[in-house]
C-alpha cells in the first residue's frame, strides 16, 4: 500500500483531459495516479500545476491549455466556472446535456440496474434563470463587497454579473450593497465572527415580478435599519418584503432560525401552473420556475392521474406538487419537515380554493411509517427528496402500502441509483425511461424524474 502521494504541491506536468467528475472537474492522469483539475474538459491537452497532494489523489489547476475541446465554450467569464456559480459553464450547453445523462448512466451502471436514459431536457436560453440569490459578504480592502467564493476555498472574488441568476437580482444586489457601504455597515469576518451583514438573499418571482429581500446578519442590532430599509424600498419598486434574518453562530449555515419583518410583507407571491404561491424566507422553493413547470408537467403525465387517486406528496416543501395536481385526484396527502413551508403550503392550498390536500409537519422517514401502519392505501407516491435520499425505511414502508406507481423526483443521481436498488427489490420495475431534466444549467446539478411501477 502506498502511503504518501507520488505528486508533490507545485509540481507540474502535461497530460490529456480523460474524464469529467460529477462535480465538473477534469480528470488528468500522472501513471495511474488521478489529478483533478478545475476547468478542464475531455479531450484537452493541458499543463497542470499540483495544488493539493492527497494519498489517492490530488488537485490541480490548468498552466497552460495546449489543446481546447470542441466543446469548449469560449464565450464565459472566467470567474463564472473558477468560483463555482457555473462549473460547467466551460462546456458548450449540448455537451453539459448529455454529460448529465450520461452521469445518470454510470450510475446505474455501478449499482447494477438496467435503465434506459432519455436525453436530458434542457432550456431553450440557458442563463439568468434563477429566482434566489444568497450572496455572502465580506470585506475586501477596507468595502464591503459581494460575489461568491473561489471553488474550494472561501475566498471572496467581488462579482455583479451572476450569469445564470434572474439579472434583476442581480441588479438588486448591487443597490443593496451601495446602500449597505453607505451607512457603512461592517461586513461579517467568518474567523473572528464579528461584523453584522453575512449574506443577502434575494428572491423574485418569475411571473409576478414581486421581489423579498433578506438580510442575514450576525447580530440582532442592525444600525439605521430605517435608513437603510427606506432606501432599499425606494430604490427597488419591485421589493415587496423586507426580511432581517438573525444567525448569530460560526456556522456555514447561511440562514439563522430568528425572521424580522423589517418592511412590508412576510411573503412574496408567484404563481406556477396558473396556481398562486406565497412563499416565505425559510422555504424551499424551486430555483428555476421555467424547466420545473416541465419537471412537474412530465411527473404528473408518467403518474397518468384518473381523478379518483390517493396520492402521497413527500417532501411536499410548499404544496407545489400537491396543488398543481390536486385537481386531477381524489386526494393528496403532504409532509415536510420546515415549519414555515408547511405553513406556506396550507395557506396556498386556501387561497387557490383547494380543499382535499392535507399537510403534515414532520420527517417524511417517519410520516411514511405511520402511513403505512394506519393502512394507508395511496395509488400513487411521489417522492422528491433533498440530495441525501430516502431512507430504507421509507422504502420499505412506501413499497408496503404498494401504490400502483412511485414516482421519484430526484436531485441527485447516486442517492437515486442507491435508493433504486431497494425499491426494485421490493417488487417494483422501471416504467419507461428515466428522463433528466435540466433544471441548473452551467451547473453540475442533476434533477430526474424515474417512474417506478408495481410488478404484477
Ligand atoms: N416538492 C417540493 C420540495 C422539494 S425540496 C417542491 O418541489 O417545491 C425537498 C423538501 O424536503 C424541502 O422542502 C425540505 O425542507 C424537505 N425535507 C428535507 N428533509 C426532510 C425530511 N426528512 N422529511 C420531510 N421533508 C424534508
Amino acid at each position: 500500500m502506498k502511503t504518501k502521494s507520488p505528486v508533490v504541491k507545485n509540481q507540474e506536468f502535461e497530460g490529456e483531459v480523460i474524464d469529467l467528475t460529477y462535480q465538473g472537474l477534469g480528470v488528468v492522469k500522472i501513471d495511474d495516479f488521478p489529478v483533478f483539475v478545475v476547468n478542464a474538459i475531455p479531450g484537452e491537452i493541458v499543463k497542470v500545476g499540483i495544488t493539493k497532494a492527497q494519498k489517492n489523489f490530488a488537485f490541480g489547476r490548468v498552466i497552460k491549455r495546449l489543446k481546447d475541446s470542441p466543446n469548449r465554450n469560449q464565450d464565459v467569464d472566467q470567474d463564472a466556472i473558477t468560483t463555482g456559480i457555473a462549473p460547467l459553464a466551460n462546456l458548450k450547453y449540448d455537451a453539459q446535456l448529455a454529460y448529465k445523462q450520461s452521469q445518470i448512466v454510470e450510475l446505474f451502471k455501478k449499482v447494477h440496474v438496467d435503465a434506459n436514459v432519455a436525453e436530458t431536457i434542457g432550456m431553450e436560453n440557458p442563463v439568468g434563470y434563477r429566482n434566489k440569490a444568497q450572496i455572502p459578504v465580506r470585506e475586501i480592502k477596507g468595502e464591503l463587497t459581494t460575489g461568491f467564493y473561489r471553488r474550494n476555498s472561501h475566498n471572496l472574488v467581488a462579482i455583479e454579473d451572476y450569469y445564470i441568476q434572474d439579472p434583476e437580482i442581480d441588479k438588486a444586489i448591487v443597490v443593496v450593497r451601495d446602500i449597505l457601504r453607505k451607512y457603512h455597515v461592517p461586513a461579517y469576518d467568518e474567523f473572528t465572527n464579528q461584523g453584522v451583514i453575512r449574506t443577502i438573499m434575494v428572491r423574485r418571482g418569475y411571473y409576478s415580478h414581486e421581489m423579498m429581500v433578506v438580510l442575514v446578519t450576525r447580530t440582532k442590532k442592525l444600525q439605521l435599519v430605517d435608513e437603510i430599509v427606506r432606501e432599499i424600498s425606494e430604490a427597488l419598486p419591485e421589493v415587496k418584503s423586507i426580511i432581517q434574518n438573525i444567525n448569530p453562530d460560526k456556522t456555514n449555515v447561511i440562514m439563522g432560525r430568528e425572521n424580522n419583518v423589517l418592511w412590508g410583507a412576510k411573503i412574496i407571491k408567484d404563481t406556477l401552473f396558473d396556481k398562486q404561491f406565497e412563499i416565505g424566507p425559510l422555504s424551499f422553493y424551486q430555483v428555476n420556475p421555467q424547466t420545473t413547470e416541465r419537471l412537474y408537467s412530465l411527473a404528473a403525465d408518467k403518474a397518468n392521474l384518473q381523478g379518483d387517486e390517493l396520492v402521497i406528496d413527500a417532501y411536499s416543501g410548499i404544496g407545489t406538487i400537491s396543488l398543481t395536481i390536486a385537481d386531477r385526484v381524489r386526494e393528496v396527502m403532504g409532509v415536510e419537515i420546515v415549519e414555515g413551508a408547511v405553513e406556506d403550503a396550507k395557506r396556498n392550498a386556501k387561497i387557490n380554493g383547494i380543499k382535499n390536500v392535507h399537510f403534515t409537519l414532520g420527517k417524511a422517514e417517519e410520516q411514511m411509517v405511520a402511513w403505512q401502519e394506519a393502512e394507508v392505501q395511496p395509488d400513487v407516491i411521489f417522492v422528491d427528496p433533498p440530495r441525501k435520499g430516502l431512507t430504507p425505511e421509507l422504502i420499505d414502508a412506501a413499497t408496503a402500502m404498494a401504490p400502483a406507481k412511485l414516482i421519484y423526483i430526484s436531485c441527485n443521481p447516486a442517492t437515486l441509483a442507491r435508493d433504486a436498488v431497494q425499491i426494485l427489490a421490493n417488487g417494483y420495475h422501471i416504467s419507461g425511461d428515466i428522463q433528466p431534466v435540466d433544471q441548473f444549467p452551467q451547473t453540475t446539478h442533476i434533477e430526474s424524474v424515474t417512474v417506478f411501477e408495481k410488478d404484477v
